[in-house]
């Protein structure tokens, strides 16, 4: 008798795993030393540099993962986001799929801007001190497919839903730290509909010497450690919206960022690593030992 095992040989899911967060952290070191009140028309290089590549290894992985879900399955390969979206609405006719493509193709047309540097003509006005006083910008003829037509608000250069900034060096920390709130939905979603072999997600992160395998506290630390209230503000805008579309599919028993809230106040960023229980608005506190 032989024994034989089939292998399905998935690369880039690793990305998630490995590299992503080191680029999250890398990406996060230039944004927070940001002066926010100043107008902007692009981040520093070291932050979009980090942010962006991080965005792209995000959407390779999701990719890697679809093929997995489909060789398994037996299923022949379309394209990426209908495919996932399709398979989750096959399992439960609620979920709700047009958004969730959506979602999807919106971080797949933050992927192409970077991949396929879409070129834009910056015009920008300054006073006579020569600070900034603001700037038009312009995507050059010739770049954005039909899902670029669609999912984008080209006049605030952000994608509609996710709210993705689509000029390549505006793209930032605040960019990839929306993209892995969403791909952390992804991985619950799957699990709780499709089971847990199909998107295998072995995190394991240290920052400041405090390690978690729990990617939902780990976009915490950042989040608590923001000082820009124009995104504190329209993330958790953003995350309630996530929430309320995709709550109902993740698996009861496991946190994830986008119901990480104050059950006093309802602020983000409740749960935090090392077992910290602590709302930063109105100072609600769980001692999880003495259960009070
Ligand atoms: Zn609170």
């Amino acid at each position: 008798m032989s024994n034989s095992e089939e292998l399905i040989t998935i690369v880039g899911t690793s990305y998630l795993e490995l590299i992503v967060p080191e680029f999250l952290e890398k990406s996060f070191e230039a944004y927070s030393k940001k002066d926010f009140s100043k107008k902007q028309f692009q981040v520093s290089i070291y932050e979009n540099a980090f942010a962006t590549a991080g965005i792209v290894l995000t959407a390779i992985g999701i990719e890697s993962y679809r093929n997995r879900i489909y060789a398994l399955d037996r299923k022949i390969v379309k394209k990426v986001a209908s495919d996932i979206s399709s398979i989750f609405f096959d399992k439960n006719d609620k979920f709700p799929v047009e958004k969730f493509e959506n979602h999807l193709n919106e971080i797949f047309v933050v992927r192409d801007v970077i991949v396929h540097n879409h070129v834009y003509n910056v015009k920008v006005k300054f006073d006579e001190e020569w600070e900034m006083t603001g700037h038009t910008q312009a995507l050059i003829k010739g770049y954005g497919d039909d899902k670029f037509k669609k999912l984008v608000n080209t006049r605030a250069k952000k994608t509609k839903d996710l709210l993705l900034n689509i000029q390549p060096s505006k793209i930032g920390f605040e960019d990839l730290f929306v993209v892995l709130v969403f791909f952390e939905c992804f991985v619950g979603i799957s699990e709780k509909l499709l089971g847990r072999k199909y998107v295998p997600f072995n995190f394991w992160r240290e920052v400041e010497e405090i390690g978690t395998d729990d990617l939902s506290r780990y976009l915490t630390y950042f989040f608590n450690k923001t000082t820009n209230k124009n995104f504190i503000s329209i993330g958790t805008k953003l995350f309630l919206e996530l929430k309320a579309l995709y709550e109902p599919y993740l698996p009861n028993e496991k946190d994830f960022f986008i119901n990480n809230r104050c059950r006093k106040c309802g602020e983000y960023g409740f749960r935090q690593m090392n077992n910290i229980y602590y709302c930063k608005k109105c100072k609600n506190e769980i001692n999880f030992y003495s259960n009070t």
